[in-house]
């Protein structure tokens, strides 16, 4: 019987095709596909400037980078990946943990109590695709003179109030991993409208070297201005992305949908609390369950007895030893992550999945919950 995991890259027959292409060419890496996929990318969000890089990580590291905020704080989320919050540390920063809300998302009322005379930047994450409230975030990063970083990498193609993420804060960082709406193998991108954000960023992939700098000479010249690395994606990966990114549209539209009939299916069942969505966007990275009255890890097992792989995203990023060796969760109380954390469930969501999978997984969850609830009554 196969097995239904809880997100699949869609790599077809073109996307090989383009991939192939470019090996038989003249350039693996910084070559001309680089720049179309940065352009590609650029004009799909409708921002002035896109950066290829190669991950995720790696985009969440230089955006910050780029940013020169120096020493002192950054107000996020706990309610995700590691790397989020790891990108302020490879950076000297210190992430300041802000509970979330029914969405999922950090807490826009939270967040100016924990704003301090140290507070450099507010780092957000649209968890599950779903964006923040950025109308109130962006209230409070002006009024406190705050940059923001986005973490989208659940987010590509979802939008605030009609203008697409990417396009919204200073600087923003996908990733294109396998399981994200497109993907590059590994990969990532950066997005602003500030110039010199994007400058920095562009020498920040490449050890930090100016190539239009001649003070040493010729055109063979070049100077080392900041302490870069090398994190760029190749020319093969970039030309992935270029496909990919010409269907994400559709991709989304079918994330979407299953997201509906998993809605339909599940919204009478009061062992299950679905997702709130406050505003009409959503990327549909995640489709995420509260399980409620019944034990999580059991339907997680129970599921796995019948060939789907859910997943728990996520554990609260305080909560990893490294952190807590590190900070004091005591003194960062996000009591409505710990409970969520606990209850949450990520179901399987991926474009190419058939009707015949998604009516299996609903009919899945609904059996074990039911098998559950007569199991686990008190
Ligand atoms: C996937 C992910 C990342 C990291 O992206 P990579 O491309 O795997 O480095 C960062 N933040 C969030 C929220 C993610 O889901």
């Amino acid at each position: 019987m196969k097995f239904i995991p809880y997100g699949k890259p869609c790599i077809d027959e073109d996307d090989i095709r383009t991939v192939v292409e470019v090996l038989r060419s003249d350039w693996l890496t910084t070559g001309p596909k680089v720049a179309e996929f940065e352009q590609a990318f650029a004009q799909y969000i409708g921002c002035q400037y896109a950066v290829a890089v190669s991950s995720g990580t790696a985009a969440l590291e230089l955006a910050v980078a780029s940013l020169n905020l120096g020493n002192g704080e950054v107000i996020t989320t706990p309610m995700t990946f590691v790397a989020t919050a790891n990108s302020l540390l490879y950076n000297n920063l210190t992430p300041v943990f802000v509970d979330i809300d029914d969405t999922l998302n950090i807490n826009p009322e939270k967040i100016e109590a924990k704003i301090t005379q140290k507070t450099k930047a507010i780092m957000t994450v649209d968890f599950a695709g779903q964006t923040c409230n950025y109308t109130e975030i962006k209230n409070i990063a002006q009024k406190h003179n705050l940059k923001i970083i986005e973490d989208a990498a659940h987010a590509l193609g979802a939008s605030w109030n009609g203008t697409k993420v990417g396009n919204i804060v200073d600087i923003t960082a996908f990733s294109f991993h396998p399981v994200k709406n497109i993907t590059t193998g590994e990969g990532g991108m950066i997005t602003t409208n500030n110039k010199e954000l994007y400058e920095r960023c562009l020498m920040l992939r490449h050890h930090g070297i100016d190539r239009n700098d001649k003070t040493f000479g010729g055109d063979w010249a070049f100077n080392m201005k900041l302490l870069g690395r090398n994190y760029r994606l190749t020319d093969f990966q970039c030309a992935l992305g270029i496909s990919q990114l010409k269907k994400l549209e559709r991709y989304n539209k079918r994330r979407q949908q299953i997201a509906q009939q998993y809605t339909n299916a599940f919204s009478k069942m009061p062992q299950i609390s679905l997702p709130i969505i406050k505003h009409a966007s959503h990327a549909w990275h995640l489709f995420v369950i509260l399980c409620e009255k019944i034990d999580r890890n059991d339907l997680y097992k129970r599921l796995k007895e019948k060939n789907i792989g859910a997943n728990v995203h996520y554990i609260p990023v305080y909560s990893h030893d490294y952190y807590k060796s590190t900070h004091n969760p005591a003194q960062q109380p996000c009591p409505k992550a710990d409970d969520v954390s606990k209850k949450i469930l990520t179901l399987p969501l991926y474009p190419t999945m058939t009707d015949s999978d998604i009516n299996y997984v609903i009919a899945a969850v609904q059996d074990s919950v039911k098998e559950l609830t007569i199991a686990e009554a008190p």
